[in-house]
């Protein structure tokens, strides 16, 4: 943030911004999903793991002219004309994240990031090439592999695990697993693990044999950011992310690289996988990186974090078996068998008392587990002491019936009232 842009022409000074009245008149149908949508979110408990509230600055860069502009290319180099105010947008957003994470290079044009690991495999990889990364069962992404995705589909993917009893990633076996193999590139991340992956292990078996590191860090970079969760930046070839979940974003995606590779990860984005970038959605990458470097988000991460840990030991004193023992991140897996359920009961049960979350897979057996986070609660301004209260209320949905399961909705929206997540 320390270069100035020079910014070619001013914005037109009566620009107000879009206004909610304005679609109600027009589309009533679509302003009342809205609005449902904005009471649902502030009036139950939002615990899914890759959600976040953005901040009112991010969605009005969303919701922003720039959503009109075709800008195919990169700054300084575009198919189309009229691009010099997306361009300053654009390198802004480039340098925050670079400062921010500490990278040589950022492309902060994936869609997604699903678009992102895509660009990451058509950088460095081939078709048929051999990928090893962790199993679906035990929290791979669906590109990390799945045969309905086209990852499955293009690539040779083998899979390590965890630890059956300790939940944990073991690094022999994916020592033993990148021996035998001889993969071409070594995928970490997950989107259920709770525990930090150790960067540096993955680093030296990578090259042990010659393989590419990819890091595929979608739920930590927030907490990356707020300095709450070790960086692969120092370790991966290519460091993979969502600017949504933790980090608190616009729904989309980023690549971190070196320099040696910055010319290949750009042109797997664009013009390999995707076209035009969608400007309105990298200025407000550039406001979440903005945000996100500040002192306040710092210590929203860190309160993720301590309020995961809380509310993971909250649950396994009420009964829950919470996996690898706790939480480094915002993430919590749990088995529910202790309260006499399984995954999928206890998501329906909570979810009528106006708790949201996932099921998740568990490491043994095959039935399923909850998976939960404290990124949105974290945002809404919600502590330790309504972590533990959340705990409470998770075994009064799995265990309360009839009349004290009716109250149940009222108690949970009497909790978020308290923590509005939209302002006014
Ligand atoms: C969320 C996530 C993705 C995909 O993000 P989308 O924006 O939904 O495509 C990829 N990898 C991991 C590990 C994730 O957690």
């Amino acid at each position: 943030m320390s270069v100035t842009h020079h910014v070619p022409a001013a914005v037109h000074p009566t620009y107000e911004g879009p206004s909610f009245d304005t679609l109600r008149r027009q589309d009533p149908q679509i302003a009342d999903i809205l609005l449902g949508e904005a009471h649902r979110q502030s009036s139950t408990l939002q615990l899914i793991a890759a959600e976040n509230f953005t901040s009112p600055a991010v969605l009005a860069a969303l919701g922003s002219p720039l959503a009109n502009k075709y800008a195919e290319g990169y700054p300084g180099a575009r198919h189309h004309g009229g691009c010099e105010l997306v361009d300053a947008a654009e390198r802004i957003a480039v340098e925050r994240a670079t400062a921010l994470f500490g990278a040589e290079h950022a492309n902060v044009q994936p869609h997604s990031g699903s678009s992102a690991v895509l660009a990451a495999y058509a950088a460095l990889l081939k078709p048929g090439d051999k990928v090893l990364a962790m199993g679906l069962a035990y929290g791979g992404h669906l590109t990390h592999g799945s045969p309905a995705n086209f990852s499955g589909r293009w690539f040779d993917f083998v899979a390590y695990g965890v630890d059956a009893e300790t939940g944990l990633i073991d690094y022999h076996q994916v020592r033993t697993l990148a021996r035998h193999h001889r993969p071409k590139a070594i995928v970490c991340g997950s989107i259920s693990y709770p525990r930090h992956p150790d960067y540096a292990a993955f680093r030296e078996i990578a090259d042990e044999v010659g393989a590419y590191l990819i890091a595929d860090a979608a739920h930590p970079m927030g907490l990356i950011a707020g300095g709450a969760a070790p960086s692969p930046v120092p370790y991966a070839d290519v460091v993979c992310a969502t600017t949504h979940k933790v980090l608190r974003g616009p729904r989309g995606g980023m690549i971190l690289c070196g320099s040696e590779l910055a010319e290949r990860i750009d042109r797997a984005v664009f013009p390999f996988t995707q076209g035009g970038a969608q400007m309105h959605s990298v200025a407000a990458k550039a406001v979440a990186f903005g945000e996100a470097a500040t002192p306040a988000y710092t210590a929203y991460a860190h309160q993720v974090v301590a309020n995961a840990r809380v509310l993971a030991e909250g649950l396994e004193a009420e009964g829950f078996t919470v996996l690898t023992g706790g939480t480094d991140t915002h993430l919590i897996g749990a088995d529910p068998a202790g309260l006499g359920v399984d995954g999928r009961t206890a998501r329906g049960r909570l979810a009528a008392a106006g708790m949201v979350l996932d099921t998740c897979a568990l490491p043994y057996g095959d039935g399923r587990g909850i998976r939960l986070g404290t990124a949105a609660v974290t945002t809404q301004g919600m502590g330790q002491r309504e972590m533990a209260r959340i705990a409470v209320l998770f075994t009064a949905a799995l265990r309360s019936e009839g009349e004290q399961a009716r109250e149940l909705p009222a108690q949970v929206r009497e909790l978020v009232g308290r923590f509005p997540p939209f302002a006014g």
